[in-house]
């Protein structure tokens, strides 16, 4: 079968990649949309920073899960939305032709494997690939492959938004309109969280926080954003979400956010990075860092999109197939034109 790989840092399709064949506890399916994801540009560029990062890396425990290999082939896709086409021996699962979502594990006897940076297991820029069964959730509500794809990325905004622990009655700045600014503006807006202040360079960008529900955005080119939350948020307690993961923007936050707001990171800054702790000391500010996402705000992200309560639609701005995905990782490098691009059966 056919999986757009990423070979010596460039994205390839390969065109003789072994068909998966599902054993127990897995289900095998077909991949129908897949989002390319900032961290995958990441990767195909710093691939080796992240590796060599993780590698030094204390305090996580030791999942037995095996290091990433850049000398060969990576499959990558963990924002994916596929139909069931098979399901291995003695192994309880939807039924074939069901569209489902997982979050990108593979779990098994031998032990958890990582199906966004894999050597060995096909992920989302594939024709197919495997699933863990336990972890397979049916799309419901007859919602469509490529909306069901951006399930992924809302969690991860929707975690952040957890972990501010941000209330109705508090406000929020967002630094930066990305899909991972835009994932936590829509589930700010769910939360009832209001004003929500965004900023961004790109138009485009900002016209997307709009439309997702940001109460006012500014061009961060031409406004303070934090003029902006004086002028629309007053005195009420802040949250600051950091989704531009560029160095410099923590320490900004740092200067000029009000006396005990909390800062919520979120964007993911690959170098090291400074910050003046006299600012954050004397204001009193409590910094959050935010990761992922848990099964359950996984499955919350699923419902959200398939009851309506978020329309993830206008973040879609463009698709490509297996062999445009080198083309769409040099167009996501502009943010100017695009949220999410995905990749579509
Ligand atoms: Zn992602």
């Amino acid at each position: 079968m056919r999986s757009a790989v990423l070979r010596a840092g460039q994205m390839v399709v390969a065109d003789d990649v072994a068909d998966p064949v599902p054993e127990f506890g897995q289900v095998l399916v077909e991949v129908k949309a897949c989002g390319i994801c900032g961290s995958d540009l990441h990767f195909a560029k710093h691939g080796s920073t992240m590796v060599e990062l993780i590698a030094q890396m204390r305090g996580t425990p030791d999942l037995g899960v095996p290091r990433v290999d850049l000398s060969r082939d990576v499959f990558m896709g963990h924002e994916f939305a596929a139909e069931v086409l098979d399901v291995g021996p003695g192994t309880e699962a939807p039924a074939p032709g069901t569209l489902v979502t997982s979050v990108p594990i593979m779990v098994s006897a031998t032990g958890i494997a990582d199906l966004a940076y894999s050597n060995l297991l096909p992920a989302g820029y594939s024709e197919r690939m495997l699933l863990a069964a336990p972890l397979v959730l049916p799309v419901p509500n007859g919602l469509d492959a490529r909306r069901a794809a951006l399930t992924e990325p809302m969690a991860v905004g929707l975690h952040a938004v957890n972990r501010s622990a941000i209330a109705p009655g508090e406000g929020a700045v967002v630094l930066g309109c990305g899909p991972v600014g835009i994932a936590v503006i829509a589930a700010l807006v769910q939360r009832g969280v209001e004003p929500i202040v965004a900023a961004d360079f790109s138009p485009m960008r900002r016209s997307l926080a709009s439309t997702m529900g940001a109460h006012h955005v500014v061009d961060a080119g031409q406004e303070d954003v934090f003029d902006a939350w004086a002028t629309h948020g007053g005195s009420r307690p802040l949250v600051v979400f950091e989704a531009v993961g560029v160095p410099g923007v923590i320490d900004s936050a740092f200067r000029a956010a009000p006396s005990k707001s909390r800062v919520v990171v979120v964007g993911v800054c690959m170098g090291g990075d400074t910050v003046t702790p006299f600012w954050a000391i004397t204001k009193e500010l409590s910094v959050h860092f935010a990761f992922g996402y848990d099964l359950d705000e996984f499955a919350g992200s699923l419902r959200a999109i398939a009851e309506g309560a978020v329309d993830v639609a206008p973040m879609i701005t463009g698709e490509v197939g297996l062999d445009g995905v080198a083309g769409a990782f040099e167009d996501l490098g502009q943010p100017e034109q695009h949220c999410k691009i995905l990749v579509t059966a």
